[in-house]
């Protein structure tokens, strides 16, 4: 047990999440070491939602609420630091989640999709029994999709994602939305809307957003969207990074 005046209480909690989600079998062999660049990053600007971070939330959910079918894209990270927390932004956004993996095997596939029907959630798309196409006829795991998914969705929400898929996703004219703690990655560079920020801190933000942002007016949400530039908040984002002490 973690004492809670610990420190890095938080922090502590998130690694042992994930340490018993490698364990359960379901994280590729990187992903701890992609957590840990997440939390070097967090570490960096306070473990604190900064403002740009919650300007780009705002214009995520708007263009997620503003979208005909917006998808939510899960790996094993990303389930194992936030599912509730997932499933709870999905059902409030109206959105599909799909499984997608980067280093993907049937074994982990399925246990991902176990763990979603166990929370409660049973419409998972990416499962092993689902349709999958190739996003311009990329015969590759980068580039597979849902075919109710992500292959024809308009707006996509891709957390923790790798660069390699987010630049396909991107090439493929979907507007794509990124929570990454890293405003330096090339996800973060290639997305339409960078939220620098924890997973575990920005999604239940973002419901609260939504439930929000859904009472007002469309023209509210479009302005949103229009206005916003999401290299300058990147910039801004860079300078919330504080290395002095
Ligand atoms: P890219 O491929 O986009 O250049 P990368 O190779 O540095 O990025 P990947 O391992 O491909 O990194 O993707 C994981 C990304 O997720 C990293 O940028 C990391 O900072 C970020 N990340 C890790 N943990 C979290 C978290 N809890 N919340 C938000 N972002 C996180
Ligand atoms: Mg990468």
């Amino acid at each position: 047990m973690i004492p809670k005046s610990h420190p890095r209480y938080e922090s502590l909690l998130l690694r042992d999440k994930m340490v018993k989600a490698s364990k359960e079998g379901y994280l590729a062999d990187s992903a701890l070491i992609a957590h840990g660049r997440g939390e070097a990053f967090d570490y960096l600007i306070g473990e604190k939602t900064t403002y740009p971070a919650k300007r780009a939330m705002y214009v995520a959910v708007a263009a997620l609420l503003l979208s005909n079918n917006p998808v939510i894209s899960v790996n094993g990270n990303a389930t194992a630091l936030a599912i509730d927390e997932i499933i709870e932004f999905a059902n409030a956004i109206n959105a599909k989640i799909e499984i997608n993996l980067f280093y993907k095997t049937n074994e982990r596939v399925k246990i991902i999709t176990k763990l979603y029907e166990d929370h409660g959630y049973r419409n998972i798309l990416g499962g092993l029994d689902d349709d999958i196409e190739y996003i311009n006829d990329i015969e590759n795991n980068r580039a597979s999709a849902s075919k109710n998914g992500i292959y024809t969705a308009d707006t996509i929400l891709i957390p923790l994602e790798d660069g390699d898929r987010a630049e396909i996703l991107k090439k493929s004219g979907k507007n794509i939305l990124t929570i990454d703690l890293n405003p330096l990655s090339r996800t973060s560079k290639m997305s339409d809307v960078s939220i620098m920020d924890n997973i575990v801190r920005a999604i239940p933000f973002m419901t609260q957003i939504a439930n929000d942002l859904k009472t007002q007016d469309k023209k509210i949400l479009v302005e949103l969207v229009n206005e916003f530039d999401n290299e300058e908040n990147l910039k801004e984002s860079l300078e919330q990074i504080k290395v002095k002490e």
